[in-house]
């Protein structure tokens, strides 16, 4: 390949980042050639190899595509973390989580991610 070794450690992943998946590649970024897995969490344990890659990619790249719909919906600022969460279940359900002040955004955010998604994909909850 020729390439340099890149290591990603997804932040969608179950104890993120000290017992976080870990995935190498031989490029740029995690959309380079996949190599292998360096360690898998606990959600993920079940998987080898590219499957590892491919739920880990797809679990990202939903919860990233998610957040920014909230965010545009509700005008929040997705750098600050104590506006707007996510969490995932063992059965890979996303679940956006956000801050007391959103709770009047919940309606628009759920009928966008629900147009997006199909109802109830990704879920939606305010935080305590
Ligand atoms: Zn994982």
């Amino acid at each position: 390949m020729g390439g340099r070794l890149m290591r990603w450690q997804p932040d969608t992943c179950e104890e993120f980042p000290f017992g976080g998946c870990v995935i190498e590649y031989d490029g740029p970024n995690e959309l380079a050639f996949f190599t292998r897995v360096v360690r898998t969490c606990k959600r993920h344990r079940g998987l080898v190899g590219e499957d590892v890659h491919t739920a880990v990619h797809g679990e990202n790249i939903r919860k990233n595509t998610a957040m920014a719909i909230a965010a545009r919906v509700a005008a929040l600022d997705l750098s600050k973390t104590d506006e707007i969460g996510f969490e995932f279940s063992s059965e890979q359900v996303l679940t956006l989580v956000f801050a007391p002040g959103t709770a009047g955004h919940l309606p628009s955010i759920r009928r966008e991610l629900d147009a997006q998604y199909g109802p109830g994909v990704i879920l939606v909850r305010i935080r305590p």
